[in-house]
């Protein structure tokens, strides 16, 4: 199963693997994706990237695959990082609500009061206002929180973002997740 046909001659090109309920579960390569197909443990959903040939057959290229059975893991979370906070807050400072070219990460509560590194007590700032509050408590710097800080519940179209804009045609198996 080495020599690809199609406009994606890559073996490594991703696959959309959805649970047995259509639930998106993760991305995979074509090449795992075809292993799990040869054993009769999913099924091909989409294909439009052509075919694999192989000595004696084609096989359909697939694009995404459905599991036979269902797979009970725990709900995923979002990784905890720069990145993730400023996405969680739309890019904003949650102190005056401006959009900001440079965000910064503000702890509520002070790191040296006793503020963990937690979803709940980072918050994007931009940096007047993260200056502005310096090492000081909310009430004590008298600022707000437009929103209470809260770790990001992530829906299909949160966690595949990235793929769903690299391939199109999976939009419709993510929508509603
Ligand atoms: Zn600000």
């Amino acid at each position: 199963m080495d020599k690809a046909d199609g406009r994606h001659p890559a073996p490594n090109d991703a696959v959309l693997v959805l649970n047995a309920n259509y639930e998106p579960l993760n991305v995979c390569d074509t090449r795992r994706a075809m292993g799990l197909i040869v054993l009769g443990k999913a099924e091909i959903l989409l294909n439009g990237r052509g075919v694999i040939r192989t000595a004696r057959c084609e096989y359909p290229r697939p694009s995404v695959i459905r599991l036979g059975y269902m797979i009970h893991r725990p709900r995923p979370r979002v990784k905890l990082t720069k990145r993730e906070i400023f996405r969680r807050d739309g890019y904003t400072c949650q102190y005056c609500g401006q959009e900001a070219v440079h965000l910064t990460i503000d702890h509520v509560v002070p790191r040296h009061r006793g503020g963990t590194h937690t979803w709940d007590n980072l918050v994007t700032a931009c940096p007047a206002c993260n200056r502005r509050k310096g090492g000081r408590m909310l009430h004590e710097a008298q600022m707000t929180l437009r929103h209470r800080p809260v770790e990001p519940q992530p829906s299909a179209s949160y966690l595949f973002a990235r793929h769903v804009r690299e391939n199109r045609d999976w939009a419709p198996f993510i929508e509603g997740w």
